[in-house]
């Protein structure tokens, strides 16, 4: 027996009504603050994303489903969104037609982690990305955006977390006191930290291991060393949260794990998830375009997680989703009358209307359960007396009230149920 890859996952029918329902409302939302649909191929140039994610992040050090096609080129599906929306802007001059690009995207991605409740291989992530502009209402934007589509979902049990990394000259500064702080700590460090310290420092906050996390409790912090122009950004990001209303808290150990942020980054956390609590990330990234080969253009993005999301409505059993109704089942009251049956479905169909019917040649019993099964608003029965007097039945299920129609009279049929 073949199974489904293990860490992905059969979204089945039954599923699909949630999903609708979130997808519907990223797309209203992104229609409200302007955001323009963007889709790009599932599978890259691998350079693209080790370039543009960074190669000492885990992504690409560890997770990246990366192969050799049968033309000796390495490729690699998508891990996250925000490279390849950069190549495309880059690769058909998005940013010379307009300033300011504001794209969204609800796409599968693929990351090979250690599968576990809200770790995936293969899941999906509905994000937003403004390409060209530095303002800090942006970087508010997006963290409103998110917040709102999130809150739109009924999950209550929320924290928007917020830090600035700054810019580049003062991190490079500040990763020096931070090695300077942690020199003569080094070798107590765990062998990852050891590794980070090198290759990408800031993690070291983010480290599971409990030696690591009670010598990082009193490093020095980013948030204490940035400069003023981006202290002065962070503010007027913070201002505008405060006026649109949306609960924040600042972690100064929020660095994320990629490369390419400066100035905000955030993430939105649901304790009704377990241990991967993060529904939600992002922040600005002024220099990847310009590092992806474009021109030098601020940026900034969110992406969160559908399964993670689903997870949270789950367990705070916050989705109200409309029960699912057929317009009409239709009954066949005589086997011989299938092809008439089906003739009405047609018609009914073409009008518009939800319709089932038997293609089994079941009992009439069989077919009333059916109709309840699916929820039918109402039966049309094809059959029996009543067509041998040129007429169907029209039943309201819900009533039980019944009507009796000229069989040709399909109008008056369409009306009723309509
Ligand atoms: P990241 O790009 O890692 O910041 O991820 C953004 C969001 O995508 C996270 O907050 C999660 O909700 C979701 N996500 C990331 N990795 C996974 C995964 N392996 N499985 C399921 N969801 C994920």
């Amino acid at each position: 027996m073949i199974k489904a890859i293990k860490g992905t996952k059969d979204i089945l029918p039954k599923d699909i009504p949630a999903w609708n329902f979130i997808e519907n409302i990223v797309a209203e939302k992104m229609r409200q603050f302007n955001y323009k649909e963007i889709r790009t191929p599932v599978f890259e140039e691998t350079a693209l994303f080790s370039r543009g994610i960074g190669e000492a992040t885990d992504i690409v050090g560890k997770e990246m489903y990366t192969f050799t096609d049968r033309s000796n080129n390495s490729v690699t599906l998508r891990p996250e969104m925000t490279a390849s929306v950069v190549r495309a802007l880059i690769e058909h001059f998005l940013d010379k037609q307009q300033n300011l690009n504001k794209l969204y995207y609800i796409s599968p991605m693929f990351r090979q982690e250690r599968p576990q409740a809200g770790r995936l291989r293969q899941f999906h992530q509905f994000g937003a990305e403004a390409l060209g502009s530095n303002d800090p209402s942006l970087d508010a934007e997006m963290i409103i955006l998110a917040y709102d589509i999130i809150k739109e979902f009924g999950i209550k049990n929320l924290t928007v977390k917020i830090n600035s990394l700054g810019v580049p000259s003062s991190r490079e500064e500040y990763k020096t006191i931070l090695r300077d702080y942690l020199k003569d700590k080094f070798e107590n460090l765990s062998e990852e930290s050891k590794n980070r310290y090198e290759t990408n420092i800031l993690r070291l906050f983010d480290s599971k291991d409990e030696h690591d996390q009670e010598i990082m409790k009193n490093a020095p912090l980013l948030l204490e060393h940035l400069d003023d122009e981006s202290l002065e950004h962070f503010e007027k990001v913070k201002q505008i949260l405060l006026s649109a209303k949306v609960p924040f808290e600042i972690d100064p150990k929020l660095v994320r794990g990629l490369d390419y942020y400066t100035n905000t980054t955030f993430e939105i956390v649901s304790s009704s998830v377990g241990s991967q609590s993060a529904l939600c990330g992002g922040g600005r990234y002024n220099l990847l375009v310009n590092q992806l080969g474009g021109k030098e253009v601020p940026a900034v993005g969110f992406a969160a997680g559908i399964e993670r999301i689903l997870l949270a409505c789950e367990t705070e059993e916050s989705l109200n989703l409309p029960e699912e109704k057929l317009d009409c089942y239709i009954v066949r009251l005589d086997k011989e009358l299938s092809a008439k049956a089906y003739e009405y479905g047609l018609l009914l169909r073409r009008a518009g209307l939800e319709v089932e019917l038997d293609y089994s040649l079941r009992s009439i019993k069989a077919q009333m359960r059916e109709a309840n099964r699916l929820n039918a608003k109402y039966t049309l029965l094809v059959g029996g007396e009543e067509f041998e007097n040129n007429k169907v039945v029209l039943k309201n299920m819900e009533t039980s009230e019944q009507q009796n129609i000229d069989f040709e009279n399909i109008e008056s049929i369409i009306k009723i149920i309509k």
